[in-house]
């Protein structure tokens, strides 16, 4: 079966045509800046083989529909579409990023399950309307398919109360679902079970850190495969030092910002989603960045490594300490999965809790699935590639096929 994977932001539309058979990529596509005068689509074919052919479109893409009729128009093309001689579009899976309380897992869309993305809205105002808008028009113009709804906070929905309430009035909770929700499930999920595979166990039986660090960052504790903790919160702000994303602040900044600055919500909310983390302490938010600064010298870009790892070092230590044994810690993402130096300072002086690495092979660059820590390692140490557009394909065909 070929599954569109569709992942619709306020005005963008990342897309993937997934062939499940052989889990491989059909082809790639971003649609950006639409509802803008000029608006821009990249389409790629079969990007991962040595016929890559990439088309840029540069036009008007007044709204979502148009946007994704374009992208159909490109897959389905007579001449060269990855669609064209029959082949077709079996089932259509979304990225949705808030699920609240109403999702432990993947859906089928229905009317009812809209509603609910609807309720939610109020907890994640700025997604779950763009995630919305991607199923409207994907419903209108494939009304004949199957439609699945895989959402970032559903792994998440196993984390007991005391890890998910917050400490404040309890009616908060009741009446307004205030919580934490945790987000990138379907990563935290993927790594997970491709980590199971290589420790030779089912992962239910399996107790594992999985660290998720890209521009988003987030840490998972998995206890018999099911997510316990995770630093990730009610939104995607709490936690980890990110690219442009704070992390844990005290609360009472807001008041502070508010009296001493003369800041109105809104824009401390705008400082610590995209001013603050990495950016924030550095000026820069690409890790490549930061370390040609910091070998260079740049004092800010040094601090801003150290910071985030040692953040991730105290998040890791919670975590062990949460789950007792561990069998594993996963590193994934961009910073996760490509940064020796990130995930060695991140795990430096835990070897008496029985986490050694193994320098040589945590500086082997690969882009497979590896173990980094040496055998005397207690805990075993993985770098791990996300690949949640595989993940989002693999729950959308089973929940088609039941
Ligand atoms: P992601 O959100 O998973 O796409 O990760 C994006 C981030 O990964 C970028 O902003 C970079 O900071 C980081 N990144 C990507 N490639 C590398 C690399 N080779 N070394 C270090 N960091 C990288």
């Amino acid at each position: 079966m070929n599954v569109l994977i569709i992942n619709s932001g306020s005005s963008s539309i990342k897309y993937q045509v997934l062939d499940m058979a052989t889990e491989t990529v059909l082809a790639v596509g971003l649609v950006e800046r639409i509802g803008e005068e000029v608006g821009r689509l990249k389409n790629t074919v079969r990007p991962d083989s040595a016929e890559a052919r990439e088309t840029v479109l540069e036009q008007p893409i007044p709204d979502h529909r148009t946007g994704m009729e374009l992208a159909i128009g490109l897959l389905t093309d007579p001449a060269q579409g990855v669609l064209r001689d029959g082949a077709v579009i079996g089932a259509v899976g979304h990225r949705v990023v808030h699920g609240g309380e109403d999702f432990s897992g993947s859906m089928r869309i229905t009317p009812q399950v809209i509603e609910a993305l609807e309720r939610n809205i109020p907890l994640a105002p700025l997604h779950n309307p763009a995630n919305l808008d991607g199923i409207r028009v994907a419903m209108e113009i494939f009304p004949d398919l199957p439609q699945v709804a895989v959402f970032d906070t559903a792994f998440h929905q196993t984390m007991p109360p005391r890890a998910f309430l917050y400490a404040i009035p309890y009616e908060l909770y009741e009446q307004d679902r205030v919580r934490r929700y945790g987000f990138h499930g379907t990563s935290h999920r993927f790594v997970a079970g491709e980590c199971a595979r290589l420790l030779g166990r089912p992962l239910e039986e399996c107790n594992l850190i999985t660290v998720h660090l890209g521009n988003g960052c987030s840490m998972t504790a998995i206890e018999n495969g099911r997510s316990i903790d995770t630093t990730l919160g009610m939104t995607p702000l709490e936690g980890l030092v990110m690219g442009t994303r704070s992390g844990d602040v005290d609360p009472a900044l807001h008041l502070f910002l508010k009296q001493n600055k003369g800041m109105e919500l809104e824009a401390i909310d705008a400082l610590l989603n995209k001013e603050s983390g990495l950016k924030g302490l550095c000026g820069m938010n690409d890790m490549r960045d930061i370390h040609r600064a910091a070998e260079a010298g740049d004092r800010r870009a040094a601090i801003a490594l150290e910071v985030q790892t040692y953040r991730n070092r105290k998040y890791l230590g919670a975590y062990m300490a949460v789950l007792g044994r561990v069998d594993a810690i996963v590193f994934t993402a961009g910073i996760g999965e490509n940064d020796a130096v990130v995930r060695a300072e991140s795990l430096r002086g835990l070897e008496h809790l029985g986490v050694v690495l193994d320098g040589g092979r945590n500086s082997e660059r690969s882009r497979e699935a590896r173990c980094i820590s040496s055998e005397a390692s207690r805990v075993r140490v993985f770098v791990i590639p996300t690949n949640e557009e595989l993940a989002i394909g693999r729950e959308t065909v089973a929940v088609v096929r039941g």
